[in-house]
């Protein structure tokens, strides 16, 4: 088998969604990220008839597929909330947002799971977060819940394989979730990733744990947090804590190839030699 690799960034689409693949054509991407709404915001005004049209036809003259889109949600949703009134909140907001994907013809919509707030137990929190996805799912369509590990920053879960791998347990639909591995969030939750021998261990555990199957885009971050800090902090690939090798074993990796990668590092000015540099790596 060959690499075939799908490396893009979380480009922006101010100005309107259809704005978002033609940022991504010009840093060179293959693959992409958005908002598609205000991400610091509760609610939105729906997308526009014209807005979906030009969006879709944007997207075509790029050639970027919709598989390799991997939109993500407000910051703001808490799906693992133990305030009812809170929770309610998020999940209609989520619920928004996975419709907002479909109207797009998009596949997947990137969360992250939820944080107990320090209310209850972690397990509590992964049966909420359950909860609220088997809802969302049972109310909308075609879009994949793609849940996203995380550093364990304060009281959030997911920062095991474990607690991603309980919440697929609960949801009655495993069609439609799946997992985003986000670089810096591994490093930070204990994950080594920095030799191959680390790497591959990472890699089975998590094949174990979650399975490949599930993987549907990860994110390509170094990190200025320390392994096992429980700190995201994202920094621009080979200057951080994880270092260039990583990310070369992450190229060469033909379990990683047609799923979007994703770059979420902090200088958006450099994400065209970053993704050049990436592509760089594969070794043929
Ligand atoms: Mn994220
Ligand atoms: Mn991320
Ligand atoms: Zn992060």
């Amino acid at each position: 088998m060959k690499v075939n690799k799908f490396v893009g960034a979380h480009v922006s689409a101010a100005g309107g969604v259809f704005n978002a693949p033609l940022n991504a054509q010009k840093i060179g991407a293959r693959a992409f990220a958005l908002f598609t709404k205000n991400q610091r915001q509760w609610r939105a005004r729906a997308l526009k008839e014209e807005e979906i049209k030009k969006f879709k036809e944007n997207l075509k003259k790029v050639g970027i597929s919709p598989e390799h889109v991997l939109p993500h949600d407000s910051y703001l949703i808490n799906l693992g909330s133990p305030e009812p009134e809170k929770r309610r909140k998020s999940l209609q907001a989520f619920i928004e947002e996975v419709e907002r994907c479909y109207q797009l013809g998009l596949k997947y919509l990137n969360f992250h799971p939820g944080s107990s707030l320090g209310k209850v137990s972690e397990e509590e929190c992964l049966k909420i977060v359950a909860d609220s996805l088997n809802e969302a799912l049972s109310r909308t369509k075609g879009v994949i819940l793609v849940i996203e590990n995380t550093a364990g920053q304060g009281s959030s879960v997911g920062y095991r394989f474990e607690h991603i791998a309980r919440i697929i347990e609960l949801v009655e639909d495993k069609s439609r979730i799946g997992v985003c591995l986000d670089t810096c969030h591994l490093f930070a939750a204990g994950y080594d990733i920095r030799t191959q021998e680390a790497y591959e261990k990472t890699m089975k555990e998590f094949d174990e744990i979650v399975g490949f199957k599930y993987l549907k885009g990860m994110h390509l971050n170094d990190a200025k947090s320390e392994l096992g800090s429980r700190v995201d902090r994202h920094h621009s690939i080979g200057k951080g804590n994880i270092g260039l090798e990583a990310f070369r074993f992450i190229m060469n990796d033909e379990r990683l190839n047609e799923i979007p990668l994703i770059l979420e590092t902090i200088d958006p000015s450099i994400w065209k030699e970053e993704i050049e540099l990436l592509y760089s790596l594969i070794e043929e």
